[in-house]
């Protein structure tokens, strides 16, 4: 039986094995995927998990629940050498071993794509995992909390001063988002008041959100001004030491809470570790039927998908000839490759990827929202149910769907739940506190 490995479960590696279950005949394969995460991270709702919209744990999709026939390993791989097809394996504890397969799927995703700014590595945080979306979420919160405690001063601003640097989607999502918590926030903290609150997007180029039209973007940029978050276009961040932001533009102000979604760049511990051929950009060279080679070299028993991968955009459009990093891509891609990987094992023909764009939809706060799709837009409130409606069905599942429905359905009788749990970091601090210890 064929060894399948698939390093990365995220968007494509887990449409990849889900859809592996269902195509390959009982004993034509065996299939594993290795992932340091016990589950995939449906990231579109990063934003809302941060502004406490989505309970976090119902953003994610477990595993071991829903890979039904898979093996699944919890550990990162950290080294593919596909010359001797061995992959090593690194559990979070225990020793790294070697996992022999007979073709693997390349599938680890992306990372935050940073610059060296002084004090960006120490201070800020980026907006890729459930993780960093709850800590976000719960430091909003905390710094309300701390803030309504302490006199007017430079303290105080500090913590009610919130930064994102990066002006697309994800960045927009999440600045709007966390005004709109802040702002529902502020109901339940008299102590505060809205002009004490600011907010601070800070983006290179001279406009945001390149999905969208520039007439829709300048309607969002209207939108957030209008609810008293400040857009800094042609804007660089130039330090960030100690939380002291710097721009080019002459700005300083501090802040305790700094969101980092300035991009995002192929996994590099998988593509600095492989001899599996890499591009310029540091992606896995992928052909448009998803195996890793170009049109004249096949790379045989090695296919890639998603962030990690260069894959052609046939229908013409993309970045350099090669599809975006987004989602649409990784679930179609994940999907596909699950089949021709399939047909290739019965020796039929793959067929090529060719996806074109179906638009582009953004929750920006509760009850407003942006889609467009080629030159139609919709803005407000309807584009926000559109939102909500596409996102809420597109998270792979049924179990996953309706805990985000019911949990968005609560939410509209109760409000979002604002109590932030920090303390989760170190549990063990009360017993600590007044734990006996023997006498010496
Ligand atoms: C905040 C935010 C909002 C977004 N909103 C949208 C949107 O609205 N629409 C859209 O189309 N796209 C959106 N995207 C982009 C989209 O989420 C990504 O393009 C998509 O997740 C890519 O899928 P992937 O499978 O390539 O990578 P991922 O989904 O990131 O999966 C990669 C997996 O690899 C695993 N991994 C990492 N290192 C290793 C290792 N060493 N060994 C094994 N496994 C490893 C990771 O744990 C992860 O599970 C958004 C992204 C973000 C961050």
């Amino acid at each position: 039986m064929p060894k399948i490995l698939i390093v990365g479960g995220g968007y494509a590696g887990f449409y990849t094995a889900l859809k592996l279950e269902k195509w390959l005949k009982s004993g034509e394969a065996e299939v594993t995927v290795v992932d340091p995460l016990p589950y995939m991270t449906y990231q579109p709702f990063l934003p809302e998990v941060a502004a406490g919209s989505i309970e976090a744990r119902h953003a994610v999709v477990a595993h071991r629940r829903h890979l039904e026939k898979t093996r699944v390993i919890t550990a990162k791989v950290t080294h593919i050498d596909h010359a001797t097809k061995t992959a090593t394996i690194e559990p979070e504890d225990g020793d790294a071993y070697p996992f022999e397969y007979d073709i693997v799927v390349v599938t680890g995703g992306s990372v935050s794509r940073t610059f060296p700014i002084p004090g960006v590595a120490d201070n800020a945080i980026g907006l890729k995992t459930i993780e960093e979306a709850v800590a976000i979420r719960d430091r909003v919160i905390s710094n309300f909390t701390k803030a309504a405690a302490l006199p007017a001063g430079p303290e105080r601003d500090r913590l009610l001063t919130f930064v994102v640097v990066g002006g697309g989607f994800a960045g927009i999502e999440v600045f709007a988002e966390l005004r709109s918590l802040a702002t529902g926030l502020l109901k339940r903290f008299p102590e505060i008041e809205f002009d004490e609150t600011s907010f601070h997007l800070i983006e290179a180029m001279g406009r945001i959100m390149p999905e969208v039209s520039l007439e829709t973007s300048h309607w969002v940029l209207k939108n957030l001004a209008q609810r008293g978050a400040e857009v800094h276009l042609d804007t660089q961040l130039t330090s960030a030491v100690d939380g002291v932001i710097e721009t080019s533009s002459g700005d300083r102000f501090e802040s305790d809470v700094i969101v980092w979604t300035a991009g995002v760049m192929a996994n590099p511990q998988i593509v600095r570790n492989t001899d599996l051929p890499v591009e310029e950009r540091g992606r896995i060279v992928t052909r448009p039927d998803l195996r890793v080679g170009t049109a004249d070299e096949i790379v045989e028993g090695a296919w890639a998908a998603g962030d990690i991968s260069a894959v052609p955009d046939l229908t013409g459009g993309g970045v350099g000839g090669f599809c975006v990093p987004n989602a649409q891509h990784a679930v179609r891609q994940g999907k596909l490759l699950a089949k021709n990987l399939v047909a290739v094992l019965r020796d039929e023909t793959p067929k090529d990827y060719f996806h074109k764009n179906i638009g582009a939809v953004a929750g920006l706060g509760l009850g407003i929202g942006v889609f467009q799709s080629g030159k139609f837009a919709v803005k407000g409130v309807l584009a926000w149910f559109m939102h909500r409606g596409y996102h809420g069905l597109a998270i792979p599942m049924w179990e996953r769907k309706i805990r985000v429905f019911i949990g968005w359905f609560d939410n509209f009788f109760l409000g979002r739940d604002i109590v932030a749990l920090p303390a989760v970091q170190e549990p063990r601090a009360k017993f600590e506190e007044f734990a006996s210890r023997p006498r010496v």
